[in-house]
């Protein structure tokens, strides 16, 4: 008999999980889904200008090919509209139960209890608890799905309006209005721009400089439209190019291979060529190698901080007052705080509490830092999967690949877990893998004396496949064999 499998999260990983067993013919699947759509961080990012760095035809399901994209990189709506497109197609929407989130999930010998509430955050009423039973369960939450708020001291005395990145208050028009933005990661490139352009002043509070590679972006013309469409075999070479291009030319710079330097020095010529003033140019130079932190890959994002209404202060903010944001030099009057300040991306499943077998808790099991065996089994936690688990984040190529990889690994697990009832990895093939994890993490940069969203606060790299993707392909593509068990009693 099928197993019974419970799905958690409906973004690009749960829906894949949900998309392949119905194809695969087992329906004895639910996905619970905490909001009330599915998309994941492309519902959740819909912040202004918010959009993808992995051009669009590799940002997608190799099975699910899509004609409708409208250009290289793909924008945020688009994402979500082909993820709509993905669960109407392969008619999994029915599957999931939005609105409802999992609080607990508890290994009771054979089954998962998953204690649920039902109700939107923020609703006046209390959510409702329900207890179901399932055979196995898929994780699929996110590394990113946990808005990092900093703890600034005054944040809460602040007068104005002010939301994080991922939380955008749509309801509120920054037009001519003072505004702030603290952060310069990727969400904060790809949202200053359009910010900048409808503020009457825009202070950008730039803590650390990161690398910023030019991206490429442009329409697709009704020609290339056509023959990405019609050309057998068109679109398929074009992604495959693609992601060669990532392995070939990104993965040695990040390994500290022979590309670093180049890599570097096609940021400092992007930065020289989109930056005209010294003092400001001096300000986004990084002092810390290449790929360390994630490299944001924009071509809009210098020439808005090079705006007439637009300030860097790289000055230590001291503390947020009634009317702005105070730094060590003085105080900058704002009515508009944007806190694009990243995500607590190092916690994976929390704040849902996971216990094993023997009431073993995952995050006693985690608190030096998330691992598991190809990020996705994790010892004494039987028929428990996870999808973009711990080392499996990618800073040079798309992570839909890495989710269909973890989806083939789990499919190929299911007929285990049929016939034989729990399964779990065995301790020492984990032991194995995290000392040849790492091995692999020595050599890369990420290790390089800089803080990222990658590591623990102790410097541990949870979050960083440090391999090339094709051996990752091959790994998961390996049947599950002796590493895994019937998991013992107790
Ligand atoms: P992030 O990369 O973690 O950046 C957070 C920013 O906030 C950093 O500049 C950080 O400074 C700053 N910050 C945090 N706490 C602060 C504090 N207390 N005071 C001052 N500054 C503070 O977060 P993100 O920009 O949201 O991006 C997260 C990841 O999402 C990206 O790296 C990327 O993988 C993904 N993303 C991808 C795309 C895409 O196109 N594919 C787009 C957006 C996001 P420090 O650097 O000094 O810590």
């Amino acid at each position: 008999m099928a197993p019974k499998v419970a799905i958690i999260g409906a973004g690009f990983g749960g829906l894949c999980m949900a998309i392949r067993l119905e194809r695969a013919g087992i329906r004895s699947y639910t996905v619970f889904e905490k909001a009330d759509d599915l998309g994941g961080t492309w519902r959740d990012n819909s912040y202004p200008g918010a959009g993808c760095d992995i051009p669009s035809h590799l940002y997608s399901y190799s099975f699910e090919k899509y004609a409708s994209w409208t250009r290289r990189y793909p924008g945020q709506p688009e994402i979500l509209g082909y993820l709509s497109h993905c669960a109407d197609k392969y008619d999994v929407r029915r599957k999931i139960r939005f609105g409802t989130e999992v609080r607990r999930a508890a290994f009771d010998g054979r089954h998962w209890r998953l204690t649920t509430t039902h109700g939107e955050e923020g609703e006046q009423t209390e959510p409702t608890e329900a207890t179901e039973s399932f055979d196995m369960m898929v994780v699929s939450v996110g590394q990113l799905n946990r808005p990092h708020l900093p703890e600034i001291p005054g944040m809460s005395d602040f007068a104005g309006t002010s939301f994080h990145s991922a939380r955008w208050n749509h309801d509120h028009d920054l037009t001519g209005r003072q505004v702030a933005v603290i952060g310069t990661g990727s969400s904060a490139a790809q949202l200053i721009p359009p910010v900048a352009a409808q503020a009457g002043r825009l202070h950008v509070f730039q803590r650390t400089p990161n690398w910023v590679i030019p991206k490429p972006d442009a329409a697709f013309g009704p020609l290339t439209r056509l023959a990405l469409h019609y050309v057998p075999g068109l679109q398929r070479a074009y992604r495959e190019a693609v992601y060669r291009y990532g392995e070939a030319t990104l993965y040695p710079a990040l390994a500290q291979g022979w590309s670093a330097g180049l890599l570097r020095k096609q940021a400092l010529r992007h930065l020289r060529e989109q930056v005209p003033d010294p003092v400001l140019r001096a300000k986004l130079t990084p002092d810390y190698p290449i790929g360390c932190k994630r490299v944001v890959i924009d071509s809009r994002f210098y020439p808005a901080l090079t705006r007439d209404n637009v300030d860097v202060i790289t000055d230590k903010i001291v503390r947020i007052t009634p009317r702005g944001v105070e730094t060590t030099e003085g105080l900058r009057e704002v009515d508009t705080i944007v806190y694009a300040t990243g995500f607590r991306s190092t916690e994976f499943l929390a704040p849902m509490e996971v216990t094993g077998r023997g009431g073993r808790s995952l995050s006693e099991r985690w608190a030096r830092g998330a691992e598991a065996y190809l990020g996705i089994s994790v010892p004494e936690f039987p028929n428990m999967f996870l999808l973009y688990g711990p080392n499996t984040n990618l800073g040079h190529n798309s992570i839909i690949f890495m989710l269909e990889c973890q989806v083939n690994h789990i499919m190929a697990c299911l007929p285990r877990v049929a016939g034989q009832g729990p399964i779990e990895v065995r301790p020492e093939v984990m032991a194995a893998w995290t000392r040849r994890l790492d091995a692999a993490m020595d050599r890369m940069v990420w290790g390089s004396g800089c803080q990222s969203w990658y590591k623990t606060a102790e410097g541990r790299v949870t979050n960083n496949w440090p391999g090339p993707t094709p051996l990752y392909r091959r790994l998961t593509a390996r049947p599950p064999g002796d590493a895994y068990r019937p998991s013992p009693a107790g």
